[in-house]
C-alpha cells in the first residue's frame, strides 16, 4: 500500500503506537484473557484505566483539585446545551467565531437571554473579533478556541478583565492538547475527543466544582435530568470510579493510550506545542511563498496551528481539481476545504508529523512547478 499522509479535520490521525496497543487489548486485556470491548466496567483493570486517564489529564493540563474531569458520551454537541443547562440562570454571552460557536449560542436561548459580544459571521468567520465588551451581569462567557471550519484560533487565555469577570466556558475540541492552557482561568472546558485526544465516542469535561448546582429557580430544564447534571458525574469522579453508567470503554483505553504517547514520547504540551508550531509554520510559509495559493484566514495573527485553510491564488482558481487530484496521487488526504469556505484546509493534529507536513509542502512546490 502506498504512503498516505492523513490531514482529516476530524476524527483525524491518532498516534501509531495508541492504535497498536488498542489492537492488543482488543485481543487481551490487561492480561485477563478477554477483550477490551467484552470486559466489565467495574472490574479493577478498567478501574485503574479510568483512574490513570483522568491523572494524565490532571498532570498533562495541570488541572487543580478544585476542578473535576468527566468523560462523557454524546460529543461537543451534547455540551452545547449540557453547558447552559448547568449554568445558564439568567443570561449567557457568546463569542460566535464559527457554526460550532453558533449552534453553542443557539442551544443555550432554551434557558434563557444569550447576548453575541461580537461575530466574524460577515466575512465567513476568517477573522476573530477583536474589541468586544461582555455584559457584566452574564453567567458565563462562551469562546471557542479554535474554529476548526475556518481555521482561526484564540491562542492565548483571556484574562478575567478581558472578560469582564465574567467566568469563561470554552469548547476546546480541536485544540485541547495542542499547546499549554491555563485551566485556572476558565470555570469550564469541553470538547469531543476526535481531533487530538482519541477517536469519536467520549466527551471530555474539565469543570470548576464549585460552579455547580446554581441555577436558581429558572423554568426550563429546572430540576436537570440525572444525566445531563454534571454533579452525577461529578460525585462519582470523587469516589474515583466516575462511572455512573457503563462509560465509552472502547474510546477511553484510545485516550488513555493517547495520552500516555503525548506524556511520554513527545514529553507533555510544551514539547508537543513547539513540535505544532514547527509544522504549522512549515506549512504556512509555503501557502505564503507558493504564488499559486492563497491563506483564506485575513490576519495572520488569527492563524490556528491545527487547521489550515488556503484556496487558489486569483487567475489560478481553473487549477483546484487538478490540484487536488494531483495532491491525491501523491498520497494527501482529507485536505479538501469545508464547503463554506473551499479550496483546501491541512490539519496538522498532535499525531500528524513533521514528515507529513513536509510532503504535502512538497506536493505543493511540484505542484507550482509543473503547472506556472
Ligand atoms: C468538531 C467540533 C465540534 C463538534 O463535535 P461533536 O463531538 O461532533 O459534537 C464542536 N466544536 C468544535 C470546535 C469542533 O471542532
Amino acid at each position: 500500500m502506498k504512503q498516505v499522509h492523513n490531514f482529516n479535520a476530524g476524527p483525524c490521525v491518532l498516534p501509531k503506537e495508541a492504535v497498536e496497543s488498542t489492537i492488543n487489548a482488543i485481543r487481551n486485556f490487561d492480561n485477563t484473557g478477554i477483550g477490551l470491548m467484552e470486559i466489565s466496567h467495574r472490574t479493577p483493570g478498567w478501574e485503574r484505566v479510568m483512574a490513570e486517564t483522568r491523572q494524565l489529564w490532571r498532570d498533562l493540563l495541570n488541572i487543580p483539585d478544585n476542578y473535576e474531569v468527566l468523560f462523557l458520551g454524546g460529543g461537543a454537541s451534547t455540551q452545547f446545551f449540557t453547558v447552559p443547562a448547568n449554568l445558564l440562570k439568567t443570561k449567557a454571552a457568546y463569542l460566535q467565531t464559527g457554526v460550532w460557536a453558533k449552534k453553542s449560542a443557539k442551544e443555550a436561548k432554551n434557558f434563557g437571554k444569550v447576548e453575541i459580544v461580537a461575530s466574524s459571521e460577515d466575512k465567513t468567520y476568517n477573522y476573530i473579533p477583536k474589541g468586544w465588551t461582555v455584559p457584566a451581569d452574564a453567567d458565563y462567557f462562551h469562546i471557542t478556541t479554535n474554529n476548526t471550519i475556518y481555521g482561526t484560533e484564540i491562542r492565548k487565555d483571556f484574562t478575567a478583565e478581558e472578560c469582564n469577570n465574567v467566568m469563561l466556558v470554552a469548547d476546546m475540541s480541536s485544540d485541547i492538547m495542542s499547546r499549554p492552557v491555563d485551566v485556572t482561568k476558565y470555570g469550564l472546558i469541553y470538547g469531543g475527543a476526535q481531533k487530538n485526544v482519541g477517536p469519536a465516542g467520549v466527551t471530555f469535561v474539565i469543570v470548576r466544582k464549585d460552579i455547580l448546582g446554581q441555577i436558581g429557580d429558572r423554568a426550563y430544564m429546572n430540576p436537570l435530568p440525572t444525566m445531563v447534571d454534571y454533579r452525577t458525574h461529578a460525585a462519582e469522579e470523587a469516589k474515583n470510579i466516575s462511572m455512573f453508567n457503563t462509560p465509552p470503554v472502547l474510546p477511553i483505553f484510545v485516550m488513555h493510550e493517547t495520552l500516555t504517547w503525548l506524556k511520554n514520547t513527545i514529553g507533555g504540551v510544551e514539547e508537543m506545542n513547539k513540535i505544532n508550531m514547527k509544522k504549522s509554520n512549515l506549512l504556512y510559509e509555503e501557502i505564503d511563498r507558493n504564488s499559486m495559493f492563497v491563506g483564506t484566514v485575513a490576519d495572520k495573527a488569527d492563524r490556528s496551528i491545527m487547521n489550515h485553510c488556503w484556496v487558489m491564488a486569483p487567475g489560478y482558481e481553473d487549477k483546484q481539481d487538478a490540484f487536488m487530484a494531483f495532491a491525491k496521487e501523491q498520497g494527501m488526504v482529507g485536505i479538501k476545504g469545508h464547503r463554506s469556505v473551499g479550496g483546501f484546509r491541512a490539519s496538522l493534529y498532535n499525531a500528524c508529523t513533521v514528515e507529513d507536513v513536509e510532503a504535502l509542502v512538497a506536493c505543493m512546490q511540484e505542484f507550482e512547478k509543473n503547472n506556472k
